[in-house]
């Protein structure tokens, strides 16, 4: 009876989100699903945060989408696209390769999705490394046999649910303790093959050098299993559709709506304040935002204790991209479509922010025609860069937009090398900075994806409320170190489930 008397209550409760990336746009498509009225205010002039696309000269530079996890109706999360109304009715591509690396003298590693011929073509390759490459292709092929359970929030686990999961994972928790603590860099050395170990960390494994090897053999066996494609349209379209999503369920969206305050009263949070003075009120306030910003600006500091206040302090976080993209009036047939492009060297080193690069790793879209006009194809390259070189150069625009030219111009040149011709044929160039990150996502130092994830960083579990703050909770990339677009969905998911739990409601979801 009384249970039934609070869940009424809950039925007109309020909820405030900041923030429409993938988590706050899941945030309140699952608040409307449970009966809250939810109103999303985001900055930006659309939704998505960095899971987006920007238009230039008739092409679409996706800003986000390699891989999407769960992209097969088998894995877990299949069923959280459904119900945020990606699934069933879109358009997945599965690649047969994680990325090439070419080396010199015509050698190339390909990294395969399919795991049996990721090994026969790294034994050729190395046959001197047959052990190192069958732990390795076992590791993955364990990992396979993970399905990791999404329904409840880790938060929620009661002790049955803890054994549970020890159930479901108990056969690999030998190998997931194992391959948890070894970070990628010190697998890559294992490799007595010159040529496969310079390519494992130099560039397979050169982003994620800390992360444990872990994260990279999760990652091979979701391609192998065809689990974490490529959808149609990047970026652009999974934001899409989930705030169709949203809408349909009957949530509010306020665009070009800056939250500058959190506001509180006698330490509950009550609602915010947007750049423009007008004061919106709410039950509860989740903030789907920058983490940074979400602490020590909205709430200026006066809700944090020694172990938030340590993240921010020392931070290990995904390193700010230049991100370049080209429209190049060509087709590229004859280049397998991967993950994450190629990889070669060049003869020119790329100097970007005063460093130096040896190699240039581009992806080709040649696999989503939606990107380019037919016969036409968006080329991507990034570089890992250094964010106080281009806060400093952003106050003389002059000189920044001038280095933006400048890079745009040495890297169509050392791709020139690659492909002779395709100077000529390119049509639009477009650089973005960990500036552009900044000004458009509000993400602290333009990291793109929030907390890098390390052997430490992958068992911490973050909080999604602060200490003596009521009413309010945050999800995101910001609470979920390594961050990623399931991960978002998931946050906004998780979250909601926490409230309904407070509020003693049973939480559901429904399909579109
Ligand atoms: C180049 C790139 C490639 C990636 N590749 C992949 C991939 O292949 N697969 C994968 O799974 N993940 C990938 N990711 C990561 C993934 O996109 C992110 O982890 C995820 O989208 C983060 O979502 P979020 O909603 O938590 O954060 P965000 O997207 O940052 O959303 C936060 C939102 O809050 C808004 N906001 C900030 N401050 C305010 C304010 N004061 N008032 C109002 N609104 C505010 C922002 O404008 C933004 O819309 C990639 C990311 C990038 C950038």
């Amino acid at each position: 009876m009384i249970s039934e008397l609070v869940s009424e209550m809950a039925m007109g409760k309020s909820i405030i989100i900041i923030g429409a990336g993938i988590t706050g746009l899941s945030a309140g498509c699952y608040g409307q699903m449970n009966g809250y009225r939810t109103s999303i205010f985001e900055m930006h002039d659309k939704t998505g945060g960095v899971c987006t696309g920007w238009k230039r000269k008739g092409y679409t530079i996706d800003g986000c989408m390699h891989w999407l996890v769960g992209t097969s109706p088998a894995n877990s999360f299949y069923h959280i696209w459904e119900e945020l109304g990606v699934a069933p009715g879109w358009s997945i591509v599965d690649h047969e390769q994680y990325m090439s690396i070419e080396g010199e003298g015509g050698k190339v590693f390909t990294v395969y999705a399919d795991i049996d011929r990721l090994e026969q073509h790294m034994k050729e390759l190395a046959p001197e490394d047959k052990d190192v490459i069958e732990e390795l292709t076992k590791g993955v092929r364990d990992c396979t046999r993970m399905n990791m359970p999404m329904e409840k929030a880790p938060e929620l686990y009661s002790p049955i649910d803890g054994l549970k999961m020890m159930f479901t994972t108990f056969p690999l928790l030998r190998s997931m303790r194992k391959w948890g603590k070894v970070p990628s860099l010190d697998f890559a050395r294992r490799f007595k093959n010159p040529f496969l170990r310079a390519a494992f960390s130099t560039t397979f494994i050169a982003d994620v050098a800390d992360f444990p090897i872990l994260c990279m053999l999760m990652t091979l066996a979701w391609l192998h299993r065809k689990a974490a494609g490529y959808l149609v349209g990047g970026g652009l379209a999974l934001s899409d559709a989930i705030e169709r999503r949203y809408l349909s369920l009957g949530g509010e969206l306020h665009c070009k709506s800056r939250v500058d305050e959190i506001l509180v009263e006698s330490d509950k949070a009550v609602g915010v304040r947007l750049a423009d003075g007008t004061e919106h009120r709410g039950d509860i306030v989740i903030s789907a935002a920058d983490g940074h910003t979400t602490i020590f600006d909205m709430l200026d500091g006066r809700y944090i204790d020694e172990k938030i206040r340590g993240y921010y302090d020392n931070p290990k976080l995904f390193p700010p991209l230049v991100y370049i993209g080209l429209g190049v009036a060509r087709s590229f047939d004859s280049v397998p479509s991967s993950v994450a492009g190629m990889s070669f060297p060049i003869d020119k080193p790329v100097t970007i922010a005063e460093q130096e690069h040896k190699r240039l790793g581009v992806q080709i879209h040649n696999f989503d025609p939606t990107l380019a006009p037919k016969g036409k194809t968006v080329l991507k390259v990034q570089f890992n860069t250094d964010y106080d070189y281009w806060k400093k150069l952003r106050q003389a625009p002059e000189r920044y937009n001038a280095e933006k030219e400048q890079v745009a111009e040495q890297v169509i040149t050392a791709l020139d090398q690659r492909f002779p011709g395709l100077a000529a044929s390119v049509e639009m160039h477009d650089v973005a900075t960990p500036m552009t990150w900044e000004r458009y996502t509000g993400n602290w130092r333009g990291s793109y994806e929030g907390w890098l994830p390390t052997a430490q960083s992958l068992r911490l579990r973050m909080s999604k409320t602060l200490p003596g703050l009521d009413n309010f909770y945050m999800a995101g990339q910001w609470v979920e170190p390594g961050g990623g677009l399931p991960t978002a969905a998931m946050s906004g998911r998780n979250v909601t489930q926490i409230i309904c739990k407070k509020d003693n409601r049973q939480f559901v979801t429904t399909m579109p």
